[in-house]
């Protein structure tokens, strides 16, 4: 009966309120109606099948408010997800994170909306090429982004995010002894990572195709449009963007930036829903800028997340002896001790010069 707001019942109305306080800069009246009744049947399906939604930062309000019952990065929801008691894990965010899911969740049935959610850095190397680098380079411990396959995970000897690469890396080359280290596949990070330490860098060009985009005109045009922004960039951008940027960290050092700041106006350097997702948290911020969305993570949707659980598709599974293997340079990375602060990543005051060899 729709004696609720939207042309909704009143309980569904009620039921979903919350979640439209959130949403409302960024969702119109018109699609509400549909999104609400959908929010409502994922949340009745988790609970019909014991069921998480692991949202990530990037996914839309509608999911990331609405059905998330863990947010934030990458590794961040993979742990959390361990910890949960529920049978059933879902993801919402791309096929690498999901894979990540499984190898700490071995036991539970691991979920992803649609099998086609890739990532241009994941896809831009695989095992083999680990094999071939660790070849040329013997003796030299390899560092790889969480942003990884299964399969390239397992060649590696430690995991890292970018709110700890510079950590991991110091720790991987005092622990082997060496100076030297291969951190791959993200060639920005690694860049930005050489410059916060004295520890060589050995890279590969794989580039996120989002982070890519931005230049420093677009940070140009933002200052000149507002002066008064605040300008926080992601460390998967180019060198150039982090040196223009006021700001510069990892998505975890972002959102608390902007918690705790509370700036007038910020500008994020980064794929374009983390600010309608922290803005729901921070009403009073003003979000400007460059809008570059993942065409990966955009083809998660609540349709899709709906029929996920409907039809307990699509099921995520890693070959056993190629989990055991990544699990340890996961493992590995969870049992250092975690970083004081997010990290942040000081360009501008970056002393020496930024030395890194590409393969
Ligand atoms: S934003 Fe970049 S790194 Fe993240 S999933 Fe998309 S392509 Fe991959």
């Amino acid at each position: 009966m729709a004696d609720g707001a939207f042309g909704l019942s009143k309980e569904l109305a009620e039921e979903t309120a919350p979640v439209w306080e959130k949403v409302k800069d960024h969702v119109t009246p018109l699609e509400w109606p549909e999104q609400a009744r959908l929010i409502s049947e994922i949340n009745r399906l988790k609970r019909e099948r014991d069921a998480v939604i692991l949202a990530h930062n990037y996914m839309t309000p509608e999911i990331f408010h609405g059905v998330g019952d863990y947010v934030g990065d990458s590794l961040g929801l993979a742990k959390e997800a361990a910890r949960s008691d529920a049978k059933v894990i879902v993801q919402a965010g791309v096929h690498f994170m999901a894979e990540t899911s499984k190898i700490l969740s071995p036991d539970k049935t691991v979920l992803i909306p649609d099998l086609r959610a890739g990532c241009s850095l994941a896809s831009s190397i695989t095992g083999a090429d680990v094999r071939l680098i660790k070849e040329r380079h013997p003796g030299l411990p390899v560092v790889t982004y969480v942003n990884t396959t299964a399969d390239v995970k397992a060649e590696t000897d430690i995991c890292c995010t970018s709110a700890n690469a510079v950590q991991v890396v110091e720790w991987a080359a005092k622990e082997w002894g060496v100076d030297k280290v291969i951190l791959i596949p993200d060639e920005y990070l690694a860049r930005n990572v050489a410059a916060q330490t004295t520890v060589g860098i050995i890279a590969w060009a794989g580039h996120c195709e989002v982070h890519k985009r931005f230049t420093t005109q677009d940070i140009a045009d933002m200052r000149d449009a507002w002066p008064d922004a605040e300008v926080l960039a992601h460390p998967e951008c180019p060198e150039e963007i982090l040196r223009a940027a006021d700001f510069a960290g990892s998505t975890a050092a972002m959102t608390e930036y902007v918690e705790k700041r509370r700036p007038k106006r910020v500008v994020l350097i980064t794929e374009c829903s983390m600010a309608s997702n922290i803005k729901g948290d921070v009403p009073e911020v003003e979000f400007v800028g460059p809008c570059n969305l993942c065409p990966h993570m955009k083809r998660i949707t609540l349709e899709n997340i709906r029929d996920c659980l409907l039809h307990m598709q699509f099921e995520v599974t890693v070959p056993e002896d190629m989990l055991e293997k990544a699990r340890l340079a996961v493992q590995r990375m969870i049992d250092l001790p975690p970083p004081s602060k997010p990290a942040r990543y000081d360009l501008v005051k970056a002393r020496h010069h930024v030395d890194v060899e590409l393969i």
